[in-house]
C-alpha cells in the first residue's frame, strides 16, 4: 500500500523530531486550533483565505476536512471523528466568519 504524501506540517514535525527548529519558521500559519484541519473554501472564510495551504493540499491530492474530494483523506479526519474535533469551536468551519453570539448546533447527542 502506498502512503499519502507528507504535508508541510508533517515535514516540519519530522524536522522537529530531528532537531531542526528552523523548519518552523518557514511554515504558513495553521487556520484552526488543530493544524490538520483545512475546510473547503466555500465552507469556511478562514480556510478560504489560506491560499498557500489550499494549494499544497491540491498539489498533494489531500482532501479537505470532512470531505473526500481528493485522493487522500484529510489527516484530521484520519486521526479522529468530526464529532470529536468539532467539539472545540476553534476547529469548526465558519462560512460567514466567527460571531461572538453564534450558536453552533453540534449534532452530538450526549457524549
Ligand atoms: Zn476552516
Amino acid at each position: 500500500m502506498s502512503e499519502r504524501p507528507k504535508t508541510k506540517w508533517e515535514h516540519a514535525r519530522d524536522a522537529f523530531e530531528l532537531g531542526d527548529r528552523e523548519a518552523f519558521a518557514h511554515l504558513p500559519r495553521p487556520v484552526h486550533c488543530d493544524p490538520r484541519i483545512l475546510h473547503a473554501g466555500e465552507e469556511c472564510v478562514y480556510c478560504d483565505q489560506a491560499t498557500e495551504l489550499q494549494a499544497e493540499r491540491e498539489r498533494l491530492g489531500i482532501s479537505n476536512t470532512g470531505k473526500q474530494n481528493r485522493k487522500w483523506p484529510c489527516p484530521a479526519d484520519q486521526a479522529r471523528s468530526a464529532k470529536n474535533y468539532n467539539a472545540w469551536p476553534g476547529n469548526r468551519p465558519y462560512p460567514n466568519g466567527y460571531q461572538h453570539d453564534q450558536h453552533v448546533d453540534d449534532e452530538s447527542d450526549d457524549e
